[in-house]
């Protein structure tokens, strides 16, 4: 086999057969094939996309590239969940107690953030002493006793994911629906859950753009599933505006925190109790999602989610004192705010461009082994449809590094566009796919 006449023929929109994809794959893994074209290769499948048995192909590849989980040592169905990414995106936070607070088993893998989305991995070591970095069988240990726990996607699992995800990074393939529902669905079968609730988000701070990308990238994810006797839920929400008021690291644990107080912001709160409610049907706890929703509800009301929180951090040797009492994490030393320069409503605050000045203050990294500052971030005050008056601090910076700051501030002031007239409010949540394909637009 060549791998020349493997990037000609996608180049040329043949279908490649699971051999070749194979030879890829590993040949990449093994150090055989180098970046350049490996990464000519994801070009051609950006510009040409697989079929779907190319599709399926690709996921089984990758996944078996590493070990697959067994979890059959913890009792009841086990639900995993993941997200497309997003600015904001702290959902995983606060899912992980609340599901498991519920009763329903959830081992979560995750990894750090790239580009201008963040991960759940580095927003959890904002938490003193927080480790992820968990050997296997204590992760399995821990969701036996407390029905939830999270580690750092390590080399052993999915590998050929961990590679090819940064490349793609760096070469302008992220995009790709094939590439993203072969990397996310080969996780999924990596970590060895029953059921998975997939959440696809669309908008300016998503990879997708458009909601018909959206649909056929869940159509996509949840075949796959299928075929691989998962019961799997898709959720397509927007990601237009940031999640909440907070973006970087510290910030979204506190955010995710006050969620569990019952202090957290509305739109957070419905997408958190949306998917949960879909864990706890694929847990089989409930039959319908109002019925899941009264529950979560329910466990952030009586304070049950807090102190399933509590555990785990426990068990992970984090510092509990900093749930407590959330001035313990680590702050900035510096704040700035921004004002506004017009009044009016705000018609729409570009996730993109928060993400990316929260990234430039130095939240996320723009190359993988970049250091990041787990106290930076944005924190906003406004929403879409809120009214600001003139000379109105509507975010506020919080910075170690003057000239970050700087350039960061410029871009949130041009994040907000704001209208005479209120605008309407558009929904959170824009479809589902059910377990057997079934669409609900919303
Ligand atoms: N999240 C993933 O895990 N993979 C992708 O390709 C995109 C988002």
């Amino acid at each position: 086999m060549n791998i020349i006449d493997i990037i000609n023929k996608k180049k040329n929109k043949k279908e490649l057969t699971a051999f070749e994809l194979e030879y890829v794959i590993n040949g990449h893994i093994k150090g055989i094939i180098p970046e350049y074209q490996i990464s000519s290769i994801l070009m051609a499948i950006w510009f040409n996309g697989l079929s779907e048995r190319e599709t399926n192909d690709l996921t089984m590849i990758m996944a078996e590239s590493g070990k697959i989980l067994d979890l059959n040592k913890i009792p009841g169905i086990k639900v995993d969940k993941h997200s497309t990414g997003g600015v904001g995106d702290k959902t995983t936070l606060a899912l992980l107690p609340l599901i498991g607070s519920a009763g329903v088993p959830f081992p979560k893998i995750s990894g750090r953030g790239l580009g201008h989305t963040g991960g759940t991995i580095d927003k959890l070591e904002s938490i003193s002493g927080f480790q992820t970095n968990l050997k296997i069988s204590k992760f399995i240990e821990n969701v036996r006793k407390i029905n939830a726990s999270i580690i750092n996607a390590s080399n052993n699992i999915v590998p050929a994911d961990k590679k090819i995800y940064s490349l793609r990074d760096v070469t302008g393939t992220i995009d790709s629906i094939p590439l993203i529902a072969s990397s996310i669905m080969s996780k999924k079968i990596a970590g060895g859950a029953d059921a998975i609730v997939l959440n696809v988000t669309v908008g300016k701070g998503a990879f997708l753009k458009k909601i018909d990308d959206a649909i056929l990238l869940g159509e996509i994810m949840s075949n796959i599933g299928k075929k691989n006797n998962k019961d799997t839920f898709v959720i397509i929400s927007s990601m237009n505006q940031p999640l909440g008021y907070s973006v970087g690291n510290s910030l979204e644990v506190e955010e995710a925190i006050n969620l569990l107080k019952n202090k957290g912001p509305e739109d957070l709160k419905e997408i958190c109790l949306f998917i949960g409610s879909h864990m706890l049907i694929a847990g089989g706890i409930v039959s319908s999602c109002p019925e899941g929703i009264e529950i979560l509800k329910n466990k952030i009301e009586n304070g049950q989610a807090l102190e399933k929180l509590k555990q785990i951090v426990k068990m992970q040797m984090g510092d509990i004192k900093q749930i407590d009492d959330t001035c313990l994490l680590s702050k900035t030393k510096y704040q700035r705010k921004v004002y506004s320069e017009k009044k009016g409503y705000i018609k729409s605050i570009d996730a993109y461009k928060i993400g990316k000045a929260s990234m430039i203050l130095g939240a996320g990294r723009e190359k993988k082994d970049d250091k990041i500052d787990l106290a930076v971030g944005i924190v906003l005050n406004k929403k879409e449809g809120d009214y600001i008056s003139l000379k109105q601090n509507f975010a506020t910076l919080y910075y170690n590094d003057e000239r970050k700051s700087l350039v960061a501030h410029n871009i949130v002031k041009n994040a907000f566009s704001v209208s005479d007239e209120k605008p309407v409010k558009k929904p959170l949540i824009l479809a589902t796919i059910d377990k057997k394909g079934f669409k609900i637009f919303y």
